[in-house]
């Protein structure tokens, strides 16, 4: 039976609501009158019940989608504005017990080089993503209790927080490592990580068996329900996610509103962010196997319908997706975007091997073009790590987000921090762009106060001075 206040996986992810939920909109995806009275509803910002989200992605009247797109435009507007958050992924170890069939970590692979990086490597790694001006990044490691045991991944965090290149310095460090234990989620948040991330995959339980074949990933209710020990373990910034192509894409879309409201209904807090990677080839790995590939257009009104329905929620998406991709989905919703990203052990310090990358990478601009494209299309991109370090997280980050507070602090910090990529790392065009966008975006801060003190600080830096924040 459906409980979105159950524990177990299978209650509040129940398959049958899911069903009936799909049913109920195919039904009524005709339905123009109760169609539009639900996009009215998003102008109140509370967000959308599964139920009303999967009726408008089931919906393929023009108009009301022409509707959605303008209310997700105005909801992105008015939460995020022009602010993209940059980060970067950081591979640790591909070395993973877990069979997945759409990953070429599988542990089956044998024709890929294993490897897990020394606290040297990482050291290295560290400084050119340093270099090349990131603050903000998602560790990534595969499933393997030898080979990269929970006191790896925790010393590796404290060498990434612990190295000062120049004036470079990783701020905040999310972590995406499989699903684990309360007692090690809690190790992670004395760590001082932002945000756990861990993508359901599928929340089709027959599928996810079939899809996780072998390893401790195949346990789909342990998987499902690690959020709720992260939680439990004291993290209350969490990040979920599907990777769309693995099953049937409503079924999903479904599911992640669900794990969603479940969150929420639980702990008080719903999902820090929602990722909406999408399948891609890579080594071993032919996408086009997978049957359930979903395309751009689709792509682009899950997103939107995505902000309308969890508004509060960041969404990110990678450099799985093209610069034109991401272009469009920018615009109806993202707020976080990777740049300049390998997606390979040890790829930043030394040149990319093709075949140990997690995934073909489509976007492979460096970080300065990524930027600078950013800046070009009217956006401010922001390396800004501040609420998790002024202990903003949680359900205190999410009042501040629901009464519209949040973006007093996310514009002046967008600012300072992009004027530390300008003087820092960016090239000289971009720097131009860069300080051009900052003076005109100064000027309205709103508050008067506010606008003379980031003034004082965007002076102060000048003169060397970093690290100023909101
Ligand atoms: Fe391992 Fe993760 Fe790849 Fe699965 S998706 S094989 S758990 S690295
Ligand atoms: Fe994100 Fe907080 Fe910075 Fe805004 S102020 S960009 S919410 S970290």
């Amino acid at each position: 039976m459906y409980d979105k206040y159950s524990k177990k996986a299978t209650e509040f992810i129940d398959d049958q609501e899911i069903r009936d939920t799909i049913a109920w909109a195919e039904e009524n995806k005709g339905n123009l009158e109760l169609i539009n009275r639900i996009i009215d509803k998003t102008d109140e910002l509370k967000g959308l019940s599964h139920r009303e989200a999967a009726l408008l992605l089931c919906c393929e009247d023009e108009h009301a989608l022409k509707r959605i797109y303008e209310q997700a435009t105005k909801i992105k507007q008015e939460f995020y504005g022009n602010r993209i958050v940059m980060f970067a992924p950081l591979y640790l170890s591909n070395y993973c017990v877990n069979g997945c069939t759409y990953c070429p970590y599988h542990a089956k692979n044998k024709h890929i080089p294993r490897k897990q990086l020394s606290q040297e490597e990482i050291r290295r790694e560290v400084i050119a993503l340093q270099d090349m001006g990131h603050k903000r990044l998602a560790l990534e490691t595969g499933e393997d209790p030898v080979n990269c045991p929970i006191e790896y991944v925790l010393e590796s965090i404290k060498t990434i927080y612990s190295i000062k290149h120049k004036n470079g310095a990783i701020r905040r460090v999310n972590v995406n490592i499989a699903a684990t234990t309360v007692e090690n989620y809690r190790k992670l948040k004395e760590a001082g990580i932002g945000t756990y991330i861990l993508f359901q995959e599928t929340y089709n339980k027959e599928q996810y068996e079939l899809l996780h074949p072998t390893g401790p990933k195949h346990n789909y209710d342990y998987h499902t329900e690690a959020m709720d020990r992260a939680m439990e373990g004291g993290i209350d910034d969490v990040g979920c996610g599907v990777l769309f192509g693995l099953n049937l894409y409503k079924y999903d879309f479904v599911g992640l509103l669900m794990h969603a409201e479940h969150l929420e209904a639980v702990h008080g807090v719903g999902p820090h962010t929602i990722s909406v990677p999408r399948l891609r080839n890579a080594d071993d790995i032919d996408a086009s196997e997978f049957k359930n590939g979903i395309s751009d257009e689709l792509f682009q009104k899950i997103v939107a319908i995505l902000r309308i329905a969890v508004p509060y929620t960041g969404l990110i998406v990678s450099t799985r997706e093209s610069q034109k991709s991401r272009e469009m989905v920018i615009k109806y919703g993202v707020s976080q975007i990777s740049g300049g990203s390998r997606t390979s052990v040890g790829g930043y310090a030394e040149e990319e091997e093709e075949d140990s990358s997690q995934f073909e990478v489509s976007d492979r601009r460096t970080l300065d073009q990524v930027v600078n494209w950013l800046l070009r299309l009217g956006y401010i991109p922001s390396f800004c790590t501040a609420c998790y370090r002024l202990g903003r997280t949680g359900d205190r980050f999410m009042s501040l987000v629901k009464q519209g507070e949040i973006k007093n602090c996310c514009l002046p910090n967008a600012l300072m921090t992009l004027k530390e990529y300008a003087e820092d790392y960016a090239s000289e065009d971009t720097y131009r762009l860069a300080i051009e966008m900052i003076k005109k975006e100064a000027q309205d801060i709103p508050n008067e106060q506010v606008r003379q003190t980031v003034l004082e600080h965007l002076h102060d830096m000048d003169g060397g001075m970093r690290d100023f924040r909101f």
